[in-house]
């Protein structure tokens, strides 16, 4: 029965995904749960759908100590633009990223960060933090601030060291592999 006049409430766009429980928690996707796996493997601190901005329900808040990243996962590159688009409409004030449906080498989609311009997007890179000790995530074209521990000596890139995620990202999908419901 379709019951007229009612507008449809605010929800997330349907995506094509096998619901799959991961430390508790009821993913949308086996990829979003992978990605959770892949944030303990790196020891990032994760929030799964937490904040609602008007109508926009981010996948993951990243809490690091220096200040909260969100972390959009989009299993199809055409769907990226969107995602960034969304980010930018939603008022999120903060740094984001949206990544991609894998991980393949140190680049991880897009990287907002909050400079001279409103919105500011770069390829997303992983390294390792020689000053924390962490893996660490930045714009790949500069700005080497830790998002991590917040260290930026000199203004220079003394800390960064390289990351392979390959081990991370395949030992994280090996964890969520049999958890669908
Ligand atoms: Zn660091």
């Amino acid at each position: 029965m379709t019951v007229v006049g009612f507008a449809k409430p605010l929800s997330r766009p349907k995506r094509i995904g096998i619901p799959t429980l991961y430390r508790g928690v009821r993913f949308r996707s086996r990829l979003e749960a992978r990605y959770a796996a892949f944030f303990d493997e790196l020891d990032w601190p994760w929030e799964y759908e937490p904040v609602d901005a008007d109508g926009y329900i981010p996948d993951f808040l990243l809490d690091f100590e220096p200040g909260i990243l969100l972390f959009e996962v989009k299993g199809m590159r055409e769907e990226l633009d969107g995602a960034r688009l969304k980010i930018e409409m939603s008022g999120w004030e903060h740094e984001a990223v949206v990544a991609p449906g894998k991980i393949e080498g140190t680049l991880i989609g897009s990287f907002l960060s909050r400079g001279q311009h409103v919105f500011d997007w770069d390829d997303a890179e992983l390294f390792f933090c020689l000053n924390c000790g962490k893996v660490s995530v930045k714009p790949a074209g500069g700005n080497w601030r830790c998002r991590v521990c917040g260290c930026n000596p000199g203004g220079g890139n003394e800390h960064v060291g390289v990351f392979d995620p390959a081990e991370a990202w395949a030992s994280s999908g090996n964890r969520v592999q049999w958890r669908a419901e």
